[in-house]
């Protein structure tokens, strides 16, 4: 294709799809602002959380940190409790890290330039493109994965993307087709069409704004595209956690691992090969080596929860113990602490069922 071809087809693409989106789309309330602040924090809970979960938690968590001093100066423990129930808890940590750095090095406004956002912490390539343009009106593209998906099967992009020359690549094409007069629309309009027209299963090529021009639909291959590396199936973790009551309390340690740092859980075993199935002496000695003495009580249940790499299996059993000796960090609780306190979504069910036990 020539270059005044293709200059045509791209002011096509773009004027096609700011015309679909002008006609009507979802009234999501970060749409109704270009406060830089309050567009980074709907796209940090965005990264991993879908845009109707969000809604209920957006409201509310700027009304307690309305800016980003509010933010930086919030107590982790605090600030994870209210991140609580989105997931992904390192993102809440990041983003305290940014609004420190925000406040110490751009006296608490976010820098109006791409590149300076994406040194924050938590920011990448695509948050920064997206804050850019949206909040500063740069001409600038946010790359998600709906984009990506957008792109590829417009261009019938048949090679495996994921590499970093790929994403070079789709980010170029990206940016090429980012009007100047209205980037943080079309950023908008772009994860628009990656949501609900050109969807993972089942895109929506018959009503598609830009489906004579598209390639991948042309070809009959859209659905195949992209096309991703195969993935891993996550690994599998058996653990048995622990509800030990003493004394109208529960007691639960901080976790100080990288994956959910800082949030509280109840103590665990990992269970393997002979211990499959958690035995109650086994489970006894593990308090033990805590510094608690218990006495089995309970099998109480069994939950699943599935995080990106890997999957708990739990059984949550109930041990009794007489006392409340101190642990290395960790706290003896009331059912009303529990409830306030941070807790990962993967122990929701273990925390119900210390709940009921607390209060019933
Ligand atoms: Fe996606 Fe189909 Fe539209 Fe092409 S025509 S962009 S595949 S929805």
């Amino acid at each position: 294709m020539g270059g005044m071809e293709e200059d045509m087809e791209t002011k096509n693409f773009t004027r096609s799809v700011l015309a679909w989106y002008d006609e009507g789309h979802r009234n999501l309330p970060w749409r109704l602002t270009r406060d830089p602040y309050r567009i980074w924090i709907s796209e940090i809970m965005l990264q991993q959380t879908r845009a109707e979960t969000v809604v209920s938690y957006y409201e509310r968590f700027l009304a307690r940190y309305p800016t980003v001093q509010a933010l930086a100066d919030a107590p982790q423990e605090e600030l994870l409790k209210a991140w609580e129930g989105l997931g992904y808890y390192s993102r809440a940590r990041s983003l305290q890290k940014a609004a420190k750095i925000i406040v110490r090095d751009y006296g608490g406004e976010l820098p109006a330039d791409a590149a300076q956002l994406r040194a924050l912490p938590g920011i990448g390539d695509y948050t920064a493109g997206a804050i850019a343009a949206i909040a500063f009106g740069l001409p600038e593209a946010a790359v998600d994965g709906n984009v990506e998906r957008v792109l590829c099967r417009y261009d019938a992009v048949t090679e495996e993307v994921g590499s970093p020359a790929m994403r070079r690549r789709i980010a170029e094409r990206a940016k090429s087709l980012v009007p100047l007069d209205r980037p943080g629309a079309f950023a908008n309009a772009m994860m628009e069409m990656g949501a609900r027209m050109c969807t993972p299963k089942s895109p929506a090529c018959l009503i598609c704004p830009v489906r004579e021009s598209c390639k991948g639909f042309a070809q009959g291959i859209a659905t195949e595209l992209p096309n991703k590396p195969k993935k891993k199936a996550p690994r599998v973790e058996r653990r048995a956690v622990l509800l030990v009551f003493a004394r109208g309390r529960v007691l639960v340690v901080r976790r100080t691992e990288r994956m959910l740092g800082g949030l509280y859980v109840f103590p665990d075993v990992l269970l393997s090969g002979e211990t499959a199935q958690g035995d109650a002496a086994a489970l006894c000695a593990r308090m033990e080596e805590m510094g608690v003495p218990t006495a089995y009580d309970a099998r109480l249940g069994e939950a699943r929860h599935v995080f990106t790499h890997v999957v708990w299996e739990m059984e949550i059993h109930a041990l009794a113990a007489e006392e409340c000796p101190d642990v290395e960090g960790g706290q003896w609780v009331t059912g009303e602490e529990l409830e306030a306190l941070p807790l990962p979504t993967a122990v929701k069910a273990a925390r119900r069922m210390a709940m009921e036990r607390l209060n019933g």
